[in-house]
């Protein structure tokens, strides 16, 4: 059979293309995917050390005008149930994470027309003198994009405007498949097209940023077009080498527009081992244990996955979708160990931080602080009213201009 031949051109440190890599996916069983993919990780990391991260995911707005029919967070604008949160309330968020020992934010939210480009600034200047130490690993590709058309400034000019302020680093998010055919029934093509979010990333790698890419599967695409994904990414590493880890889950569909049913666990499991023969020339794979729960996370650390992400004090966007897995930083140490690998805190870089915090001192459960924010509250932050309205429902919320 063709995919033992290209099995072997892999174990011989051959790179598979775009038929060959559909060959496996299609053809080879699982656990020859899996032992595959077991090798090539036991190569770039011959110490048998898994990773993590303790950090905060902030969601800090829910209004979105991109209405990717996949989302079961956003909130159109003059809804309701619409909120952006406050400064004090995100500076309250990086308290508790420093508690806990996290050292970063992954901040993430909506595409608000009425918070413009200073509002973010103010943020990570605020976030920056409060917690100079603190790091902001913010706002994705068609964030960053959705910033340069409400702003009219260029792509590159934002990037440098938000580096300015203290952006560290940019999670890879809003990827989900980088085909434009897919993009386009999943209307997300308007918010980024896959050239968009590719050049994105290649402007924030040149600025000297690193970032992270991901991929969501399980929509409408074919597997041919996950390899498509797969292999655009490659090219921009072997371009750039910006990227700092893959991350792949898939399509959670509960409360979505488009609907449908979840991808099974062995589909993640193969798709995370092809993504580790694909992507050749990217060092560090999480294993998406939010989504496809502990057992399966945990059984991605033995398909090529060496990070097991974050240790997830909050995150509200795939909640909204049904994932309601939830583990602190005690579970995934053991999860990892009882694996057969030693676990270690890393930072964004995947530089080792160091052994487990708990393990250090006394900390809470993290369960204990993992309160999303409290269903129903929308209470609106007094600083927005800085920042013009653009909307038509904030501008009838505020009513006609005062006299100065
Ligand atoms: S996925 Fe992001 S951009 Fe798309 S609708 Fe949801 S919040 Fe908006």
């Amino acid at each position: 059979m063709s995919y033992q031949a290209t099995v072997t051109k892999v174990a011989r440190g051959g790179r598979v293309d775009a038929a060959e890599a559909l060959d496996l996916y299609l053809h080879a069983p699982t656990a020859v995917l899996g032992r595959l993919a077991d090798e090539i990780r036991a190569l770039r990391h011959p110490e048998r050390v898994v990773t993590y991260i303790i950090d905060r995911n902030v969601n800090y707005t829910n209004v979105c005008v991109a209405r990717c029919n996949f989302c079961a967070f956003y909130r159109p604008v003059g809804s309701g149930e619409g909120y952006v949160l406050g400064f004090d309330e995100i500076f309250r968020k990086i308290d508790e994470t420093i508690e806990l020992g996290g050292e970063q934010l992954l901040l993430q939210g909506g595409h608000n027309p009425d918070l413009p480009l200073d509002w973010y600034e103010d943020l990570f200047r605020g976030v920056k003198t409060r917690f100079p130490s603190f790091r902001l690993h913010a706002l994705s590709p068609p964030e960053i994009l959705h910033l340069s058309r409400l702003s009219g400034l260029s792509v590159p000019q934002v990037i440098e405007r938000l580096v300015n302020v203290g952006l560290d680093s940019v999670p890879g998010g809003g990827a989900e498949i980088l085909v434009d055919r897919v993009r386009r029934l999943l209307n997300c093509y308007g918010k980024a097209s896959a050239d968009e979010w590719l050049d994105v990333m290649r402007h924030a790698h040149r600025a000297g940023l690193r970032t992270t890419a991901t991929m969501m599967y399980g929509t409408v695409e074919t597997p041919a077009e996950r390899i498509e994904h797969m292999l655009r990414l490659r090219a921009l590493q072997d371009e750039t080498g910006g990227f700092t880890a893959f991350i792949t889950w898939s399509y959670q569909p509960e409360h979505t527009e488009l609907g449908g049913g979840e991808a099974t666990g062995i589909d993640y499991l193969r798709t995370l081992a092809l993504a580790r023969t694909v992507l050749d020339n990217f060092d560090n794979l999480q294993a998406s244990w939010v989504t496809q729960g502990g057992k399966v996370g945990q059984l991605s650390l033995a398909f090529g996955a060496n990070d097991m992400g974050s240790v997830m004090i909050e995150e509200n966007v795939v909640r909204a979708a049904g994932a309601s897995y939830c583990m602190d930083e005690n579970e995934i140490v053991r999860n990892i160990e009882n694996a057969g690998f030693t676990a270690m805190r890393r930072n964004m870089h995947y530089e080792i931080l160091g052994e487990p915090v708990f393990r250090q001192r006394q900390v809470p459960r993290m369960l204990a602080l993992a309160a999303a924010r409290a269903e129903g509250d929308t209470s609106r932050p007094p600083e927005i009213d800085r920042y013009a309205a653009r909307s038509a429902a904030e501008k009838a919320r505020r009513g006609p201009p005062r006299p100065a």
